[in-house]
Order: structure tokens, then sequence, then C-alpha cells
């Protein structure tokens, strides 16, 4: 049976990761119980409570008729974890049997996949997600508004698509150490040296674990949730060895999860850019620098893009003052820059998560120098060149001359304390070898 559960958590309290890791090790007596999957979903879904993640695992049940007792005790731990009196809460709870997700036909799979992506990127009506699981004849359970079944059927197809499909779906692992019972909402007792020492030991195999640029530790929540810390990486030896090496108080329990974090999954690119940006959606675009970026009110750079797909138009792209020294990147570019920018779209405006620097611009155009006396020509009005008033010499057009420019092609990214969950950190295409990349740690 492949489980699925969404929305247990508030801003107060709770983590839907530890509910699953409660249950992974709880049911391991009845049967075979797989590494968890932790699904990051659409970032910009306003009902998100932090990173909008859900989870799914499976269990292969030593008794094939045990379902019935799985499924209960799984209800029943979610009606005593789940945060229901938050008003924001409204828990859901998918349940995929073995006999039909092993004899689920091709075409239902291809359903799946496409809520999957359609969580990832859209925004996804409950009403969808009822009608999908009355279709594939797929069982739920959920409190209140029952919205945690968008994410829950997100996670279980997830997982299904990772076993059909493994080569499509891009996969990183985060290692959660949850804290006792006795201590949620207490400070977190972490040793920072500790810190230090395990991301020297295994970055780039893992990573955002520190942000060296802003010198402080980022694999810790700043909520009163379960979560003691995570170690995020693309090798689970490496996350393995970052984690032993980490001193912090006692945990209650440790679990790995299977994710599709750091992946860019979210992103709107290429043939799927078509109609016109719109609110809730993250995209890559392709543009060209239109105006000079200009600081704005609370530390944020702000400057105009020219794109000509999904449609001709100019939009804002913004650099916040959480970005830090990618604000610094932002800063030094100029009109006629070739960038593709990445991130969430929302009033017009495109809010960076990274830039590609395709091509800097180094000419400029400037009013020509008088060739007696050396001073710069005044216009001589419009379409009439360009005329030095003290010599009388004309000129017909401005001059072209190079700039130098310190701005070096190549993708540049937010510092980790700014990464959102699901977008895929440069130092992970370093890892597979690629060029031109400027990785923030
Ligand atoms: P945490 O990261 O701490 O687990 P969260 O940020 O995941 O919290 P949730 O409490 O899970 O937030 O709330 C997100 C809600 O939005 C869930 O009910 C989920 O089903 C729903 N949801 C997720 N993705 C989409 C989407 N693309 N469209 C519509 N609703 C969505």
């Amino acid at each position: 049976m492949i489980v699925g559960i969404d929305d247990t958590d508030s801003k107060t309290g709770m983590c839907t990761t530890y509910l699953c890791a409660v249950l992974v090790d709880e049911l391991g007596c009845y049967g075979k119980v797989s590494i968890p999957r932790l699904v990051r979903l659409n970032p910009c879904i306003p009902y998100k409570t932090r990173g909008n993640g859900a989870v799914a695992f499976e269990i292969k049940l030593h008794q094939p008729g045990a379902d019935e007792v799985v499924k209960e005790l799984i209800k029943a731990r979610v009606n005593e974890l789940a945060e229901v009196h938050a008003e924001e809460t409204n828990p859901g709870v998918v349940f995929i049997r073995e006999e039909r997700a092993l004899r689920m036909p091709a075409e239902h799979l291809r359903d799946l996949q496409q809520f999957y992506e359609l969580a990832v990127k859209e925004v996804v009506t409950l009403e969808h997600a009822f009608a999908l699981l009355a279709e594939l004849q797929i069982e739920h359970y959920g409190l209140k508004q029952k919205r945690g079944v968008i994410g829950a059927l997100a996670a279980t197809a997830f997982f299904m698509l990772q076993q059909h499909w493994p080569a499509q779906y891009d996969v990183t692992y985060e290692l959660i150490a949850y804290r006792k019972r006795a201590r949620w909402g207490t400070p977190r007792v972490i040793e920072p040296a500790s810190v230090w020492q395990a991301d020297a030991a295994t970055y780039p195999l893992t990573w955002d674990t520190v942000d060296h640029s802003n010198k402080n530790l980022v694999l810790a929540p700043h909520s009163p949730c379960p979560v003691l810390f995570g170690v995020r990486g693309d090798r689970v030896d490496a996350i393995m060895r970052a984690y032993e090496l980490i001193t912090a108080e006692q945990v209650e329990r440790e679990t790995l999860f299977i994710t599709n974090q750091g992946t860019d999954s979210h992103l709107i690119t290429g043939e799927e850019l078509e109609g016109s940006l719109s609110e809730y959606h993250s995209y890559r675009i392709e543009g060209t620098v239109a105006s000079e970026p200009r600081p704005i009110k609370g530390g944020h750079v702000v400057f105009q893009l020219a794109i000509a797909r999904p449609a001709e138009e100019r939009i804002d792209c913004i650099a916040y003052e959480p970005t830090k020294q990618f604000r610094e990147i932002v800063r030094s570019l100029r009109a006629g820059d070739e960038l593709t920018t990445y991130g969430s779209f929302g009033s017009g405006t495109q809010n960076l998560e990274k830039i590609e620097v395709r091509a800097v611009n180094t000419e400029a155009t400037r009013n020509p120098r008088c060739e007696r006396c050396g001073k710069r020509m005044k216009s001589a009005g419009r379409a009439q060149g360009y005329r030095c008033k003290r010599c009388g010499t004309h000129r017909s057009s401005q001059e072209r001359e190079i700039v130098a420019r310190a701005l070096n092609e190549g993708l540049y990214e937010v510092p980790p304390a700014a990464r959102r969950h699901i977008a895929k950190p440069l130092i992970r295409l370093r890892n597979a070898g690629a060029q031109k990349i400027h990785p923030s740690r």
C-alpha cells in the first residue's frame, strides 16, 4: 500500500514529515516500509504553512489482510498529531492498495503524472483532486476541508512515478533529525562549529547546511516544530557522514527522505511557456535587461526585463533584501544584457531565485568627440546629428565604445539562507560537470 499525507501542521507546531517519520517507525511490524518521499509542491501556494511539503511511503504488508488495521492506525495518528485546531490545517490522506498500485494501467499513471506536475507548478482545485481520486478509485481520508488530499495525492503520484520512470525524476536526499517531545518549542541546541566542520567535510555532496557569505547555519528551522535539523545532499553516504559530525541535543529519531528538493521542478519553461505569465507560478524566462537596476525602499533591487515569450512585454524583476549579496550581481546588470531569469511571478514582478547572464552588453553609445577641440559634441536637435558648439564641427551619429564589465557570464543564485526548498542549488550543476556557474554557499 502506498500512503500519502499532507496538511497536518500549523505555524505553531507539528510537521507532516514528523508524522511520516513516526508512522514509518511504527508500521515496521506490519510490513516492509520503504524510504519515505518528501515532495515540495508549488512554492507560491497561499495555503502553505512553510515549504509546501507533502509525504508518501510504501508498506509491503507481511499479511495481505492487514490493510484495514494499518489504515486505521494511520488515521488515528493523523487525528492525534495533526494541528486540527488551527484554522488553516486541513489534513488529507491517500491510500493506494498494493494490488491497485501493481496493476495500475499506463493511462492512470499518466493521469497521476499530470496531477503531480500540476501540483508542483500550478494551482489545483480540491474538486480536481477528488474527481481524480474517484476516477482512479483511490481511497482517501481527511479532516475538516480535507485540502491535504491535494498534496497527499501528489506525493503518492511522485512515489509511483519515480518507481516506474526513475530516469525522468531528478531526486535528492534529506536526513531529518527530530527533537524529543519535551523540547519542542524550546531553543534548539546545535553546536555551530560541528556544523561548519560537517559542511567542510562533505560539501558539495551535501549543500544548504550553512551559509558562508552570511555566516549562519541554515540546516535548522526557526519554528516551534519537531524538526531539529535536516542535512540535504546528493549522496546518502555524504549526508550520513555530515550527520555523524554534527553535535546537538539528543534526538527522538531521524529519518531519511528521498525528495524533489533542489531540482527546480517548480519552473515552467520552454514549450510550457504559453499564454501569459500569471500569479502563483514560477518561470524560467529569456529576456534582455531594459532598464538600469535601481534600489527601492527596503533594500530591494529592481530592473525591467524585455521578454518575447510567452508574450512580448516588459516585466519587473526583483531581488529582495534577504537575497543579500545576490543583489550585487543584480545591481551590476546593464541595459542590453541578455538574461535567463528564474523565479515566481506575481503582480507583474518576477521574484528572482537565479539568473543566467547569457551575454553582457559591452557596447555603449556616446555623443562623438569634436575632432578639433576633443570635447563631446551636443545634440543638434532631433534627427539632426551632433554639433560642437565651440568649433561648429558636425557628426551625424553617436560613437560606439566598448565598456569594461566586471560581471562575468554564467549562472548566479540567491544564497542558501534565501533559497526555496525546491530550487536547484547551482553546485548540483557543477557536480554534474557544468561550467560557468557561480554557486552561492
Ligand atoms: P510544511 O512544509 O511545514 O509541511 P506546508 O508548507 O507543507 O507545511 P501545508 O500545511 O501542507 O503547508 O499546506 C499546503 C496546502 O496546500 C495543503 O492542503 C496542500 O494539499 C495544498 N496544496 C499543495 N500544493 C497545491 C497546489 N499546487 N494547488 C492547490 N493546493 C495545493
